[in-house]
């Protein structure tokens, strides 16, 4: 430790993902509030981090947990790959950096499920809070704050053919896609600056870092909660070789990502009591919410050849890195996922539920595959999945999770993706990409049935590695946390980061995620 007396702090985060970034930056404002924010991964050095078009390439890295799911029934018994970040930036230091609010519904559902000052114009002063974009509609985005957000002035050519693929098949381009877009495409905003990724870390932590009142401990994994009288007064870290207690006056602040977040509770005796008992652990609270309502986005790929040298694949050489580094330009400034849109599987909702995502480059397999050749891949990804899973300690190890995504147990899901392909597949068969597309090449063929899709659903949906609801926010007895982020019936411990959200939003979780911990900062220096 870097000072004498950091045991003890006002406030002790846990977590130094993109919530955890955000709160330490916000909470050691006060010269006079001792911080000490606690990370079990290793500090953000490693040299791909920064490179946009190379995110893909830190999975199963050493700062990704690479977790998986259990055998899915509804997908032949796939386990699916679920990577997160485990470094200074959590899994916003290896994601694809797109910014996406969501829908104003997202926020009015979460207000309507119980969570008064949740609501879409209560919380979009916060939005604007953190974001620094140079956004002309200032009504909608913030100018000056600490993480930047751009829009992309150039992108890639077959980006753009994207586009127009899509405004032939009736999709209009928009230009802020932060905007309550309900049907329409455009260039994704992306926490990118000047050609290098702009994470969490970034923006928030890197500010803070010569703060006095700020200690931040790194390969520091916070192993449970520490109790007095019913109170939570800290928690025990193992240090690598040792374990310390670190105390906190104030609060203990969970921010460990929603898959780590829900183990940390029930390692503490919150949770199911069933589940708790079985790990042979005291119930100190009783919440049988904690690890259930897990959601995520169902994913599946489509992608077509192109002509040789046409897209992004095997621009990742060694002269373009060397460009980047001196740089800052060239392909590798991409986050390759460009452009993407919202449509919605029936006419008359009045809010997406499907989501694109393009890339100009084979994107297969998680990245892990690497076709011979160019392609391009369009993902239509269902936003308002109904399946609800569960997150809970493997039997033999508390600190393995044990996820069951149930992918497409909600049988509406899975209608709603068939919905989604053949819209999808249309805006690859525009007339746009007549002179760049060659044949299929996932699904290699062109399918006509319901009954076909359905099949290549299952042997091909993905997560989009947004896990969300696992500490669900409400009033409710199912629920784990109030309006405020408290614990229900714990003192001095809350949640704050993407578990907490009631509903999944309608687009990528890192804005929502951040935009919590902005809030979550208000109502303790309230
Ligand atoms: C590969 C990938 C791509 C993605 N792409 C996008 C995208 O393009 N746009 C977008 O909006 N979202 C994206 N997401 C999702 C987004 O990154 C997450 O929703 C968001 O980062 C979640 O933030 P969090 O603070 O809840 O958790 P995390 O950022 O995961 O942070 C949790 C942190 O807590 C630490 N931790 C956990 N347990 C402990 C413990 N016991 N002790 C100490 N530390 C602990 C972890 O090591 C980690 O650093 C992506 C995610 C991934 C993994």
């Amino acid at each position: 430790m870097s000072k004498s007396d950091s045991l003890y702090a006002d406030y002790l985060i846990v977590g130094a993902g993109s919530a955890g970034c955000v709160l330490a930056y916000r909470l050691s404002a006060d010269p006079s509030r001792k911080v000490i924010l606690l990370e079990a991964g290793i500090r953000d050095w490693h040299p791909l981090i920064k490179i946009p078009a190379a995110f893909s390439k830190l999975y199963r890295s050493g700062v990704d947990y690479a977790h998986h799911s259990v055998a899915q029934p509804e997908l032949f018994g796939r386990s699916l790959f679920i990577p997160r970040g485990r470094t200074l930036g959590g899994s916003g230091a290896i994601n694809a950096m797109i910014y996406i609010r969501g829908h104003r519904d997202d926020y009015d559902g979460w207000a309507a499920m119980g969570n008064p000052g949740w609501g879409y114009e209560e919380l979009l002063p916060l939005f604007r809070k953190s974001e620094r974009s140079a956004s002309t509609n200032t009504h909608l985005h913030g100018l000056d704050g600490l993480w930047n957000i751009e829009t992309p002035l150039t992108i890639h050519p077959l980006s753009r053919i994207f586009l127009e693929a899509a405004q032939q098949t009736g999709y209009p381009i928009v230009d802020d896609l932060n905007d309550n877009v309900a049907h329409g495409v455009g260039i994704h905003p992306v926490n990118i600056q000047n050609g290098a990724r702009h994470s969490p870390a970034h923006a928030f932590l890197r500010p803070a870092m010569h703060r006095a009142n700020l200690s931040i401990l790194t390969g520091a994994r916070a192993l449970h909660a520490l109790w007095e009288s019913g109170k939570v007064t800290g928690v025990d870290v193992n240090l690598g070789r040792r374990t310390r207690s670190i105390y906190a006056t104030e609060s203990v602040i969970l921010c460990g990502g929603a898959i780590e977040s829900p183990l940390f509770l029930m390692r503490s005796g919150i949770g199911d009591p069933e589940i708790i008992r079985g790990m042979q652990i005291p119930v100190r609270r009783a919440l049988s919410g904690v690890g259930r309502n897990l959601q995520d986005h169902p994913v599946v790929p489509i992608a077509y050849r192109t002509h040789k040298g046409s897209s992004f694949d095997g621009e990742d050489t060694l002269a373009n890195l060397i460009r980047w580094w001196w740089k800052r330009e060239g392909p590798l400034c991409s986050n390759l996922c460009e452009t993407g849109g919202f449509t919605r599987s029936q006419d008359d909702l009045r809010a997406p539920d499907l989501q694109y995502h393009f890339a100009p480059i084979f994107f297969v397999d998680h990245g892990f595959v690497r076709p011979k050749g160019n392609g391009i891949s369009l993902a239509p990804i269902l936003v308002q999945p109904q399946s609800r899973g569960i997150v809970s300690p493997a039997p033999n190890d508390h600190f393995v999770p044990w996820i069951d995504p149930a992918v497409y147990s909600n049988s509406s899901d899975l209608e709603k993706m068939v919905v989604g392909f053949h819209k999808a597949r249309a805006i690859m068969e525009a007339p746009a990409f007549d002179g760049w597309r060659l044949e299929p090449y996932l699904p290699s063929v062109f399918l006509q049935s319901d009954p076909e899709v359905v099949e290549y659903l299952r042997r091909n949906t993905e997560l989009l590695y947004h896990p969300v609801g696992t500490c669900r926010m409400g009033p409710d007895e199912d629920s784990v946390v109030d309006t405020e982020l408290r614990v229900h019936g714990v003192d001095g411990l809350r949640v704050v980061d993407a578990s907490i959200m009631p509903n999944i939003t309608r687009g990528n979780t890192q804005a929502p995620t951040v935009l919590i911990a902005e809030k979550a900062a208000e109502l303790m220096l309230r």
